[in-house]
């Protein structure tokens, strides 16, 4: 072993491990990071690419909207140049489980958390508008659309970048080097062997994504997750749409986006109970048949085969409830008072569009162990080292209650509805006064003609 320990080490370069690698090393800590693959090849890149709030979190899960939007805000001031905006069509049909009033209100809500992160209000399309925004869609039976936006990031270029960032830093990175021991002394987690060497730390941050239970494992600690795996189809360099779109899916119980971006257009994801091993998580036939053939209801002409699909793991946090009900809330866990390890920090659950300030809350946790009270000081300059103009102030979401409200399902979900049920009642009211009007093609385009 080296005899000079890093401050910490970090098990895992998706977006999570480079943000927090970034935050220690601009927060002036030795670090070490070890990717066992390419920097945000897991989960990262698999995700939608979409920094966004969660407009479905609203029907269950109402804080993680806003802490997701609160966050996301951060990374367009920082990462801006890998973002663009992403106006989104979302088409309703009759006979849909959610009619044009009931998106619309859900959209009123999200507008109110959309200014956090440079979002636009929503509009309404009449269906002539949606029509020829989206040449294609199917015509019959459509009431109108509904548009927000979201921001598309390319998602393994935005930790590869953070990572970069983190090397600026003065941190070490060692991509393609798979963390293969935690080293102890006695109880107490000591450093990593990687590649051959013993990097010593004072704390390891496991930051593994879905993997974080089988990390814990090499410590002799646990940390169980609800993994759910998501795949999209890829048709790559092809733009089958000219703006992204979130359709209700053939068993009307879920939706799926249809994104047109620089890597293809993708379609997708599922959102099904994956194997406990993320190892072991595969696209299935029956997920492509339902992805193919929930695109195809507003498509008549969509070609055949996909030329790739990808999977991933969503690291939800393990919680009681149903899979409908998952919250996608993040949280710094200490394997000393959880399991009896001290020198051992896991950052689990969360989103890419939360990533900083998870990486915030898993370095404030080490600074503590380490006995160094700092600020994190990632909101304040750019990935590429510029510095961040005036930051607006938002309110953010009651951690406690938040917290609370993970733990308690029916509650969150009740919360959530609570706020929908007032906002519907307030939308219905506007739309009889003729306060909801409809919107064309030009407004559309006026719109989003700037970035
Ligand atoms: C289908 C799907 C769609 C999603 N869409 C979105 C979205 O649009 N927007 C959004 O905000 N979030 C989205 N998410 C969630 C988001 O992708 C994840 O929350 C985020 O990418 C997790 O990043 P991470 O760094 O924690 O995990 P990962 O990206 O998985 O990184 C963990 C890393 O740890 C490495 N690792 C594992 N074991 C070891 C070891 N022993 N040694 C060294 N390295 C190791 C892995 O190789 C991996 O690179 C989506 C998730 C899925 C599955």
């Amino acid at each position: 072993m080296s005899a000079d320990p890093y401050d910490v080490v970090v098990i895992g370069g998706g977006v999570t491990g480079a943000g927090v690698a970034r935050d220690a090393a601009l927060r002036g800590l030795r670090v070490a990071l070890v990717e066992r693959g390419e920097a945000g090849g897991g989960t990262t890149a698999a995700s939608t690419h979409l920094i966004h709030g969660g407009v479905r979190y609203l029907l269950y899960d109402r804080l993680t909207t806003h802490a997701t939007c609160w966050d996301s805000g951060h990374i367009v001031r920082t990462a801006g140049d890998l973002l663009t905006r992403l106006p989104i069509v979302w088409p309703v049909y009759r006979g849909h489980s959610r009619g044009l009033e009931t998106v619309e209100t859900l959209l009123e809500e999200y507008d109110r958390f959309q200014p956090m992160k440079y979002g636009r209000p929503h509009l309404r399309l009449t269906p002539e508008a949606t029509l020829k925004i989206v040449p294609g869609l199917k015509a019959e039976g459509l009431r109108g659309a509904l548009v927000f936006d979201e921001w598309w990031v390319d998602a393994q270029a935005l930790a590869a970048r953070t990572l970069d960032s983190a090397r600026r830093a003065g941190a070490e990175a060692l991509v393609r080097v798979p963390a293969e021991a935690i080293l102890r002394d006695g109880a107490r987690v000591v450093g990593v062997r990687a590649g051959g060497r013993d990097l010593r730390a004072k704390v390891v941050v496991n930051a593994a994504g879905p993997w974080v239970d089988k990390v814990a494992r090499l410590a002799g600690a646990s940390l169980p997750l609800r993994l759910m795996k998501g795949t999209h189809l890829i048709w790559k360099d092809q733009k089958l749409v000219p703006v992204g779109l979130l359709v209700e899916a053939v068993d009307r119980g879920r939706y799926v986006f249809v994104v047109p971006s620089p890597l293809g257009t993708w379609v997708g994801p599922t959102d099904i109970p994956g194997p406990d091993d993320p190892d072991a998580t595969r696209t299935t036939a029956d997920e492509v048949d339902y992805l193919q053939r929930s695109v195809r209801l507003y498509f008549a002409k969509w070609p055949e085969k996909p030329d790739a699909t990808i999977v991933g793991s969503r690291p939800i946090l393990g919680q009681p409830g149903s899979e409908k009900l998952l919250s996608r809330d993040f949280e710094v866990f200490d394997h000393e008072t959880r399991d009896g390890v001290p020198g051992l920090l896991t950052i689990g659950g969360g989103k890419m569009s939360d990533y900083r300030v998870m990486a915030e809350a898993a370095v404030d946790a080490a600074c503590r162990k380490l006995g160094a009270e700092t600020r994190g000081t990632t909101q304040d300059s750019t990935l590429d080292g510029k510095p961040v103009g005036p930051i607006p102030v938002w309110p953010r979401p009651p951690r406690g209650l938040k917290r609370f409200l993970r733990r308690h399902p029916y509650l969150r979900e009740a919360h959530a509805l609570a706020h929908l049920g007032a906002a519907l009642g307030a939308h219905l009211a506007r739309r009889a006064a003729g306060l909801c009007p409809a919107s064309g093609e030009d407004e559309f385009r006026a719109r989003y003609a700037a970035r």
